[in-house]
């Protein structure tokens, strides 16, 4: 997401009164979960809690505002 600039004449949107007012100047990327658990056909790191996992394993995908993607454990979502 684009922070458009400030055209109050304030440095940035965030500390400017008049854009808060307009809405969310700085919505936080969160991480999404997609679709359903399923099966693991490679192997990686489940990024939550850092342990890895084999195929075969249930796994969940999640995106990141849509610019990252993760597979992490089905039970560490
Ligand atoms: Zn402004
Ligand atoms: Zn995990």
């Amino acid at each position: 997401m684009v922070i458009s600039p400030c055209t109050h004449g304030m440095p940035s949107p965030t500390s400017c009164v008049t854009c808060m007012e307009e809405g969310p100047v700085a919505a936080p990327a969160r991480w999404v979960l997609i679709g359903a658990p399923f099966l693991a056909g490679f192997a990686g790191s489940c990024e939550r809690c850092v342990r890895p996992y084999a195929p075969g394993m249930r796994i969940v995908r999640e995106d990141l505002g849509g610019q990252r993607t993760r597979y992490v454990h089905e039970e560490c979502v």
